[in-house]
């Protein structure tokens, strides 16, 4: 197999550099699921979208969205065919590795007011040390009030971090395994460091006075919040060309992005496409707002419900049986400088397009949907008549470790699913690397497979 660069297949490669400037912006948006719901709500609406519950009856050519506990959404473009024929369904993910604040956070040590922390998803946990971050989530009120807190994404805003250890002082820390140089419970956020007036806790005291003063904000209602940190740096071009994107929360958000941004320029479809963008790949898709939630089928039962008269359920098992997925996620890119990992002729490639895994999963393909060689035929055809530039991968040597997708889950539904997305180096660190010619490639195969019957 020739390998071949994606730039070869670009004639003006400023449409690339365009397409990729709104991606930044959308990246900037949505360092949270909760956020990246809300802005992708906003460019959807501004797209013409519709909240489902609003439409009576499903025509073609109509676009609809709806969200789930502000955390998960899921778009549609109504097709010329009966939902019951199948759909086009695009997959991605919206919540990144990060570190959560506890339930029980404040507490203050040496001068300094800080909050305890669970960190979330696979991370190296001494990469997030010594950076800034934003505080970005909500604190519900035992009234249902829900208070949005986003500290450090304004310029005027202050920004937190957590301290590392001075070479100094760390020989034994450095002497350690990397995996444990730093610990679960070192990842501590300084909050503050003025003093009350108060004679106990004086510097838990200013957090308090300020959390109540500002936000209206009780110690006890962290208890029912949801806060998370992230990094607080932005998107931005990378390298001399500005030909790659360096960024948190590429994992999974490029695919989501370039998802939605396909499913959004549809004009009618043949068949219905949808896109739906999940909360908690990161931990295993579990719970009512991640892939493995009945909240997708009864999507899919709704749309049926007004698109047709009398819903039974068989219209619903016929609407998976015959539907086709794009599981789209990011994968692992060759790192020069970590060769090793990978096996070259399998690898994926910075800059060769689209990468499409038949199995992820790890050991002996333990833990995956395995495509068939038939399905995977029918997307080579795909994406071969649609000029994409497209790699087949795998992520890493056998037996070098692994990592799996929403692509199990959706192909238990009974739905042809295959695995594809961006190839990104330092995955899933609190800056990933992509290629724009990627990116730009993820958008042109959804936009390809969407429409394809
Ligand atoms: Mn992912
Ligand atoms: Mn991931």
């Amino acid at each position: 197999m020739e390998r071949k660069s994606a730039w070869d297949k670009i004639q003006d490669k400023k449409i690339v550099f365009r397409f990729c400037d709104d991606y930044i912006k959308y990246l900037n948006h949505s360092k949270t699921e909760r956020v990246c719901v809300s802005y992708t709500r906003r460019l959807a609406e501004a797209a013409g979208f519709k909240e489902l519950d609003t439409i009576d009856r499903l025509k073609p050519g109509m676009k609809v969205y709806k969200i789930n506990r502000g955390k998960n959404i899921v778009l549609a473009a109504i097709g010329k065919d009966d939902i019951d024929s199948g759909f086009n369904l695009v997959a991605a993910h919206i919540d990144s590795p990060r570190i959560d604040v506890k339930q029980i956070p404040l507490y203050e040590d040496s001068n300094l007011a800080l909050f305890k922390t669970h960190y979330y998803g696979g991370i190296k946990k001494y990469q997030w040390t010594a950076i800034p971050l934003s505080l970005i989530g909500v604190v519900v009120l035992e009234d249902g009030t829900v208070i949005d807190v986003n500290i450090g994404e304004s310029e005027n805003d202050p920004v937190f971090t957590i301290t590392d250890l001075l070479p100094h002082l760390a020989s034994e820390q450095m002497a350690k395994k990397m995996s444990e140089g730093i610990g679960g419970e070192d990842l501590n956020i300084i909050i503050g460091s003025l003093p009350s007036d108060c004679e106990k806790d004086k510097y838990k005291q200013t957090v308090i006075d300020l959390l109540q003063e500002k936000y209206q904000v009780q110690e006890e209602d962290f208890i029912s919040a949801e806060l998370e940190l992230v990094p607080n740096f932005n998107a931005r071009s990378l390298g001399l060309d500005s030909s790659m994107i360096a960024a948190y929360g590429q994992d999974d958000r490029v695919c989501a992005y370039t998802a939605y941004k396909a499913i959004a320029e549809l004009d009618v479809p043949q068949r219905t496409a949808i896109c739906f963008l999940a909360d908690k790949e990161e931990i295993g898709s579990m719970g009512n707002t991640g892939m493995q939630s009945r909240f997708f089928e009864n999507f899919v039962a709704k749309l049926i419900a007004k698109q047709k008269d009398g819903y039974c359920e068989l219209m619903l098992k016929d609407a998976f049986s015959n539907a086709m997925c794009l599981s789209s996620d990011v994968t692992c890119a060759m790192d020069p400088t970590f060769k090793s990992v990978s096996e070259p002729l399998n690898s994926a490639y910075l800059g060769e397009g689209v990468a499409f895994s038949k199995f992820t999963g790890a050991r002996g393909k333990s833990s995956t949907s395995d495509a068939s060689a038939e399905f995977v035929a029918k997307i080579r055809k795909i994406l071969n008549d649609a000029d994409v530039a497209w790699q087949m991968t795998e992520l890493g040597k056998v037996d070098q470790g692994g990592g799996g997708t929403v692509a199990q889950y959706i192909a238990n539904l009974d739905v042809d699913t295959i695995d594809c997305g961006v190839p990104l180096l330092s995955m899933h660190a609190p800056y990933e690397v992509s290629s724009k010619v990627d990116v730009y490639m993820a958008y042109k195969a959804y936009k390809a497979f969407y429409v394809a019957e």
